[in-house]
């Protein structure tokens, strides 16, 4: 015989609703900061072609503007193409920016 129960039906579909703290977790994103060492950089430009953000734009020297840093995803193409160890990407504690503001 075929179930009827409407009250039934209605409750598979019921979601359990997620608590504040576990929301928030699943929505938090990584950032990341991106740091450069002026003296160190030779304006190759090898950063600005690598990343895949766009984050990087070139000054009228021809180094590293961190233009668009909250896009940056962490990738640290930059970094590890760095032929002179110029770039530093480091992941921001947003669990401390959160309660600071
Ligand atoms: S790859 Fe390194 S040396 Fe080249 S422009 Fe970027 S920071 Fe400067
Ligand atoms: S880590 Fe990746 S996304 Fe971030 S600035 Fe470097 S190349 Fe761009």
């Amino acid at each position: 015989m075929m179930d009827t129960d409407p009250a039934k039906d209605m409750g598979s579909e019921r979601k359990r609703p997620s608590s504040r703290k576990g929301a928030a977790r699943k929505t938090r994103k990584k950032r990341f900061s991106q740091h450069l060492f002026r003296d160190w950089c030779k304006a190759c430009g090898i950063c600005n072609a690598f990343c895949p953000k766009g984050v990087i734009g070139r000054d009228n020297e021809g180094k590293p503007l961190f233009l668009k840093p909250d896009d940056c995803i962490g990738c640290r193409f930059c970094e590890l193409h760095c032929p002179d160890f110029a770039i530093t990407i480091v992941e921001r504690n947003t669990r401390q920016e959160d309660k600071a503001s």
